[in-house]
Parts: structure tokens; C-alpha cells; sequence
């Protein structure tokens, strides 16, 4: 539904600061222009390998949500949250979506494995040898 986000031929993705947890990668970033609850954050459209916490109300400087927190599967570090519901129908795009906190996550870049890799760059095609 709606935009689509292309991976990037160069696998980056966001991991956990403390234990180096796979979280999300970069071409599911929807914005870098988020606050978070410890500075500055991504609203990101999916995030991998994190515990979603119960649902809570939260008023936000942009309007009431109900959330989740995310902790990090590994090292139960809280990462962010997840938008279950906003009120507001002007914030209502960011059902489902998650904050991810920059504080707490570090974007990498992974050298390009093919067997981890799920969309092959084109490059390795054309320069494998047979
Ligand atoms: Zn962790």
C-alpha cells in the first residue's frame, strides 16, 4: 500500500548500540526527523528482532497515540516504540509504524554476503566468473 521503499544495493541497516542486533534496515527509513524519548530518532516502517511491550496511552507534543515500547530481543535495552493508534487523522500514517531512538541504535554497513543478502545487487552477477 502506497510507497514502496527500495533496499539499497549497499546492505545498511540499523543495529542495536549495546549488543549489535539487526533492528531495521536503512531502506525502511521513513525519516531521520523524529525526537524520541532520549534525543533524536527514525520513524521507520519495520523493525526486526525487538519485544513489544503493552499497549499504552501516551500524549506526545504531536497529539495522543496508543504505543508499545520495543526493547531489543537480545539485551532488552529499550530501542523505541511502536504506533499502534493516533487520534489525530492527521497523524494516522504512523500506525504501525515504529521510533526507533538514534541514541540507542548505530547504522552500519555490512559487507554484501550472498547468502544473507535477500535483494542480490546486480554487480554480483555480472562479475561472477563461470
Ligand atoms: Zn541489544
Amino acid at each position: 500500500m502506497g510507497r514502496h521503499y527500495p533496499l539499497r544495493l549497499t546492505s545498511q541497516y540499523y543495529v542495536c548500540i549495546h549488543c549489535k542486533t539487526h533492528l531495521a534496515f536503512k531502506g525502511h527509513l521513513i525519516s531521520r526527523d523524529y525526537t524520541g524519548r532520549y534525543g533524536r530518532a527514525a520513524l521507520i516502517k519495520k523493525i526486526e528482532n525487538v519485544i513489544e511491550m503493552q499497549s499504552v496511552t501516551e500524549e506526545m507534543l504531536s497529539g495522543k497515540y496508543i504505543v508499545r515500547r520495543i526493547h531489543c530481543c537480545r539485551c532488552h535495552a529499550n530501542v523505541g516504540w511502536k504506533y499502534v493508534l493516533a487520534y489525530k487523522p492527521s497523524e494516522k500514517y504512523k500506525e504501525g509504524h515504529y521510533i526507533l531512538e538514534l541514541n540507542a541504535s548505530s547504522l552500519i554497513r555490512d559487507e554484501i554476503d550472498a547468502n544473507e543478502c535477500i535483494i542480490q545487487p546486480p554487480i554480483a552477477f555480472l562479475s561472477s566468473s563461470l
